[in-house]
């Protein structure tokens, strides 16, 4: 037996609609409007956090990403998995990347890649995105191409070349010849933003590099995935801002003991390998004291430390290490260094 509803409900619900269409009404106008395109006006050197995390799953955290933005450009250093959905929501104007660096070919690098170079379309890129990176770059993109090829043929079709131009889409190698010894590759230099490419050591996996961006008198330095790196400290020397992975060796070691009282020989056995080629929080503190580097940002964070406590753990040593700034990094932060 179905109830009859009561006509005060009725009345309350025909007179609630207007209002309730006038407010998805104003949400959809909000997001319309939300994103900030002043980034690219502003004269300073800003970085963006589009993904702090590291393979290991974490609702919180995407995987590898750091974006630049400065002189009009939007850089983004590697597009981990998630780091798309990152730079979206921060309500940066996606439509603007320009260019995307890659430090190295790790899935944690570069399985957004197809994403980026495809939402940046969407969203309005003008021209292919430009993806530069040291030997092994064409491949990734030629693939990501590949995989895509159906998608742009879609979109064009169904929305029309006016709107979806295919002379847009996609993306263009930039292959970087490999630095030798401690130089650095120039990368691009423009509207006033250097970058340049440099080695770091993320053995057996080569080729694996870093990158510095200089503008206005400013620096950044993105270390990309490396143990603790002397290259590395060369190149930044000197810089406000170095983005450093870090992995906790002893929270790791943990993780792999316990994997082993388990029985999960086989996750004991690659928990066991992963410390030997990334840097330990005390040792990127030791990169930015030799490089005296004024603020270091811990990033591709292994494993991510989920509360205060741990990010303690985390941190040990760091302060006996290096007396400048240090920030944990987080999804969606950001920094942002005047002229100077
Ligand atoms: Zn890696
Ligand atoms: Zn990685």
């Amino acid at each position: 037996m179905t109830r009859p509803v009561p006509l005060f409900v009725l009345v309350a619900a025909l007179a609630a609609a207007p209002g309730c269409e006038r407010l998805v009404e104003r949400q959809i106008e909000h997001n319309l409007q939300r994103v900030d395109a002043s980034v690219l006006e502003s004269p300073d050197l800003q970085v963006v956090l589009c993904g702090t995390g590291s393979p290991l799953p974490d609702a919180a955290r995407a995987a590898s990403c750091t974006a630049v933005i400065a002189g009009g450009h939007f850089v983004l250093v590697d597009a981990g998995p998630g780091s798309w959905e990152v730079l979206d929501l921060a309500n940066l104007p996606i439509g603007r990347v320009d260019a995307v660096l890659l430090t190295h070919f790790h899935s944690d690098h570069i399985g957004d890649l197809g994403e980026a170079t495809t939402q940046s379309w969407i969203a309005g890129r003008a021209a292919p995105l430009e993806v530069f990176g040291p030997p092994g770059t064409a491949r990734v993109v030629a693939g990501f191409a590949e995989a895509y090829a159906a998608d742009v043929g879609y979109r064009v079709a169904h929305h029309g070349e006016q709107a979806m131009p295919r002379a847009a889409a996609g993306a263009v190698a930039r292959e970087l010849p490999m630095p030798a010894g401690a130089a650095a590759t120039p990368v691009f230099e423009r509207d006033g933003l250097r970058v340049t490419m440099f080695v770091v050591d993320h053995e057996p996996v080569k080729p694996a590099v870093g990158y510095r961006f200089d503008f206005a008198g400013r620096s950044v330095v993105v270390s990309g995935d490396t143990r603790k790196s002397a290259n590395l400290a060369a190149n930044a020397r000197g810089a406000d801002l170095l983005v450093h992975e870090a992995l906790h060796p002893g929270m790791v070691g943990r993780a792999a003991e316990a994997a082993r009282r388990l029985g999960l020989e086989r996750v004991a056995k690659l928990a066991g390998d992963i410390p030997g080629y990334h840097a330990s929080p005390a040792e990127a503190a030791e990169v930015a004291r030799e490089a005296g580097v004024a603020h270091l940002v811990l990033t591709h964070l292994v494993p991510a430390p989920p509360n205060a406590l741990a990010r303690r753990m985390f941190l040990a040593g760091v302060a006996d290490a290096y007396d400048g700034e240090v920030t944990l990094g987080e999804d969606g932060m950001r920094f942002s260094l005047p002229p100077r």
